[in-house]
This record gives structure tokens, sequence and C-alpha cells, in this order.
């Protein structure tokens, strides 16, 4: 299986990453949309929202805590958005759950 993201998750392929612990990476989206756009990812491949199941609770509950925290960490926590696309018709181009932290407007 090739998963652009597992790759990245596994250095195999470069992204310029600003977080990393054992469950999650969060490295800066390619193509910003904002001054801040970065991508916060479980290391685990789940393709998107619709494939969580109830084992995922602790894993996307700390999700959220990570996003709040890389957002103070950035400086953007007084305003910023969080975005998942779900499936093609949602815009989703890379199938491993990725949670968009977009913010940085002056
Ligand atoms: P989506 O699946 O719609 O959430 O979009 C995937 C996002 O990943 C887009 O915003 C892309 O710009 C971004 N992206 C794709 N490939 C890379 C990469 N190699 N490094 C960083 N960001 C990427
Ligand atoms: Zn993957």
């Amino acid at each position: 299986m090739q998963c652009i993201f597992c790759n990245i998750i596994n250095k195999e392929q470069a992204a310029n990453i600003v977080y990393e612990n054992d469950k999650f990476i969060v490295f800066k989206d390619i193509k910003p949309l904002a001054p801040t756009h970065l991508l916060l990812l479980p290391k685990t491949h789940v393709v998107s929202v619709n494939h969580l199941e109830e084992k995922h609770k602790e894993l996307i509950g700390d999700l959220f805590l990570l996003a709040k925290k890389i957002a103070k960490e950035q400086g953007v926590d007084d305003g910023y958005k969080l975005t998942f696309h779900v499936g093609r018709k949602g815009g989703q181009i890379v199938d491993h759950l990725h949670l968009h932290l977009i913010g940085g407007w002056k």
C-alpha cells in the first residue's frame, strides 16, 4: 500500500515537520492556504473520519488536545480553523486521516 503520509511518517519522504511524538506527527502543508497551515496526523493509518472506530476514541481525543497545544506553540491560538476533509466529495485527496490547522491571519 502506497500512502504518501505514511511515507512521511516513516521518513521515506521529506516534510517540514514541526512536532512529533510516538502517536502523532505535525508538518507544514505543502500548499498553504494561510500564513500557518499545518497537518496533524495520527501515525497509525486510518483513512478518514468515516473509518474511525470505538478503539480510536482516545486517539481522536488526543488529536484535538494536540491541535490546541500546537496552535498555542505556533502563536495562532487567538483564531484558527480545524478542518477534516472526508471523501472525494468532501475534498479529501490524501487517504490518511489528517486535521488541517489553519490560521495566522493578521
Ligand atoms: P486533503 O486530503 O484534501 O485534506 O488534502 C491533503 C493536503 O495535503 C493538501 O492541503 C495538500 O497540499 C497537502 N499535501 C499533499 N502532499 C503533501 C506533502 N508531501 N507535504 C505536505 N503537505 C502535502
Ligand atoms: Zn497512511
